[in-house]
């Protein structure tokens, strides 16, 4: 099955001969190491069958935050990791979405503005959360940034996973009410204003359309009724991966790319074919900025207030004993070494083993 490494390969070159002089760095960056990403380009470690005597290359990976060959156990210890921090208490999963009219504005500056719509939409639901009708108290979120939509078309939004439940001024836990968080239609101008204030102040040169003004923005605010461990989960998969998988690529031929994809609202999978340069293109602008997060923390999660969440978990978990609390694996740290790891054994003969011979150093390319 053709994979997105190979499409960059074989098309990437003449997608620089015609777009390289107006791309960005990141993406220039991105459209080079997929392609070297585990072969020999970037060089890597021989080992040899102590059976049959064949020799096996084992390539370094390209660690690049949009390869999708990478990053796999990155997701594992990223997921263990979240799971220990959640509290014994119901979830909500919130999601806020840029009007279509301001992403080409969000295009053009996304250094700066994709940690002001992520904050935005904290703020927004941590002044609402504070409100004592509604939680009146300190919530945490934990806020992801995805940008792209199940076809890749351009399309950022902010996925936050929050508490039902916040500390009060005098430090006691306020829990929220039963599958309620805050109302979503004083949600949205809250976030609305507050992104737009944030914006005006970071960029006062430019024209917000009138339009954006006076709709009001698109905020989904759900309990997660299968567990807050489920969203984890599906937001894990983003946190570490680009726009699609490999496993999505059904065809590269004639100069076209076939993909299959799942419907958002029937969850049906449906295939389209793209022109390879619009694949490309499609591809890359998903691929983030040097420097800007996808993951970040707000409110109770803040590092400031670290002892007091300690003491809200405890509190929680002596008084709800009864209940299952979410797995608390211990991370084991897991970071994927910089070079795959040999396969146990020998793919060749099923019989050997295989024993290590030497570093291969990284050949020195040009890029596609
Ligand atoms: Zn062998
Ligand atoms: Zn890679």
């Amino acid at each position: 099955m053709p994979e997105v490494a190979d499409i960059f390969r074989l098309h990437g070159a003449r997608y620089l001969e015609r777009f390289g002089q107006t791309m960005l760095p990141s993406h220039r960056r991105a459209l080079r190491d997929l392609c070297n990403c585990r072969t020999a380009a970037l060089g890597g470690q021989l080992y040899v069958c102590d059976h049959c005597g064949r020799e096996h290359y084992v390539y370094h990976s390209c660690r690049n935050r949009a390869c999708p060959k990478c990053h796999g156990k990155d997701t594992e210890a990223w997921l263990v990791a979240r799971r220990q921090e959640l509290l014994p208490v119901p979830y909500f999963h919130v999601v806020f979405t840029l009007p279509q009219e301001l992403r080409d504005l969000m295009r053009q500056h996304q250094k700066i503005l994709y940690p002001i719509l992520m904050q935005a939409a904290a703020r927004a639901l941590m002044k609402l959360a504070a409100d004592p009708h509604y939680v009146g108290g300190l919530i945490g979120v934990l806020a992801v940034l995805h940008t792209w939509s199940r076809t890749l078309i351009y399309h950022p939004h902010i996925h936050c996973l929050v508490p039902g439940g916040g500390l009060s001024a005098d430090g006691q836990w306020r829990p929220a009410r039963e599958g309620y968080l805050v109302p979503v239609r004083a949600l949205s101008p809250i976030f609305r204003g507050i992104f737009l204030d944030l914006v005006t102040s970071a960029l006062p040169d430019v024209a917000i359309p009138d339009s954006v003004r006076k709709r009001a923005w698109v905020v989904y605010c759900k309990p997660t009724v299968q567990g807050a461990e489920n969203v984890l989960t599906y937001l894990g998969r983003y946190v570490h991966r680009i726009a699609i998988t490999d496993r999505r690529i059904l065809a590269v031929e004639d100069g076209k790319v076939t993909f299959r994809y799942q419907n958002a609202r029937t969850h049906q999978w449906r295939t389209m074919t793209l022109t390879v340069e619009e694949f490309i293109r499609r591809f890359l602008q998903h691929v983030l900025p040097r420097g800007v997060h996808k993951v970040r923390y707000y409110g109770l999660w803040a590092p400031s207030n670290k002892d007091k969440l300690q003491q809200i978990r405890q509190s929680l978990t002596t008084e709800d004993a009864g209940r299952a609390l979410p797995s608390a694996e211990k991370s084991n740290g897991a970071v994927s070494p910089q070079a795959g790891s040999a396969p146990a054994r020998c793919s060749f003969c099923q019989k050997g083993s295989l024993l290590f011979l030497r570093r291969v150093p990284a050949q020195q390319r040009s890029p596609p």
